[in-house]
């Protein structure tokens, strides 16, 4: 049986593994694929491409997880086989980036204000040139002791209603799913259990989607046969990964250990068409 993980971050975001190490790992798990989903960018994509066409038997699927808000809570879009090389797509990151930036500006000025000593250096040089945000903002606050662990960070400072909080650049459900068919790529609702209001899922489902990720570590069983069922009342692919950014001997690791959840690479067979060609 050939398995993959479709949920995965790189240095390029806030995982802990470059590229080529993510696939080293992915072969050393057993898996025979896996997608690249950084979160708001594609610049992990092609490294880990590159390097996978002289291994026989696997392969990397270009993926994203665009970060969006919609009814004033988080909402993650996957998106899968993507020409990652497409204009469009690439002005758009551009933007974001840039209005990260800023926002970490913003939240670093807050912190400071706080008598918290924080550079933009220092995140700078903690996210390796990959997209920053409030993730490498926590590790810097736990590595000064600021505060004991990441999620304390997120609760005692970064979340929305704490007081270094600042709001992202505001892309909609709705741009994000477009965006990502532009590009022929194909778009699946990223961990739908951790969405707290109820109709954001279901206004989601009338959009063009074409997947929803039934399998994720924060999922417990009962969500995630009621997004089985839900695949298949819409007729939609059910997509699942560990959301892997770090080894579980790493302490700041969230979520699962890659190939912790995975689907059947037959069973995703839409979402493969020419993968090459990008
Ligand atoms: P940002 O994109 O800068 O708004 O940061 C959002 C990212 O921070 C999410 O995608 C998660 O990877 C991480 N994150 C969000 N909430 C928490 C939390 N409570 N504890 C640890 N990491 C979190
Ligand atoms: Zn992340
Ligand atoms: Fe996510
Ligand atoms: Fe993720």
């Amino acid at each position: 049986m050939n398995y993959i993980d479709m949920h995965t971050h790189t240095t390029a975001s806030d995982g802990t593994y470059t590229p080529i190490q993510l696939v080293d790992y992915a072969i050393k798990k057993g898996l025979n694929a896996i997608a690249i989903t950084d979160h708001d960018t594609i610049d992990g994509i092609e490294e880990a491409m590159v390097y996978c066409r002289k291994i026989p038997n696997f392969f990397v699927l270009p993926g994203i997880e665009l970060s969006t808000e919609y009814l004033d809570e988080e909402v993650h879009i996957l998106g899968y086989n993507i020409n990652y090389k497409f204009k469009e797509l690439l002005n758009l990151l551009n933007t974001i980036q840039k209005q990260r930036i800023d926002r970490v500006n913003q939240i670093i000025h807050k912190l400071n204000a706080l008598d918290i000593s924080i550079t933009y250096e220092e995140v700078i040089k903690i996210a390796g040139g990959g997209t920053i945000g409030r993730p490498h903002i926590a590790r810097i606050l736990v590595e000064k002791k600021y505060v004991d662990t990441i999620e304390g960070a997120f609760q005692k400072f970064l979340n929305k209603g704490a007081p270094a909080y600042a709001p992202r650049y505001k892309l909609s459900p709705c741009e994000a799913i477009d965006i990502i068919k532009k590009t022929g790529g194909h778009v699946s609702i990223a961990h739908p259990g951790l969405i707290q209001n109820k109709r954001i899922l279901n206004n989601l489902l009338e959009k063009e989607v074409d997947g929803i990720e039934v399998y994720h570590p924060d999922h417990k069983e009962k969500n995630s046969n009621e997004f089985l069922t839900i695949a298949k009342t819409h007729g939609i692919i059910v997509t699942g990964g560990s959301d892997f950014h770090s080894p579980p001997q790493n302490k700041n690791k969230r979520h699962g250990d890659l190939g912790s959840k995975t689907v059947l690479i037959n069973s995703i067979e839409k979402f493969l068409h020419n993968i090459e060609e990008w």
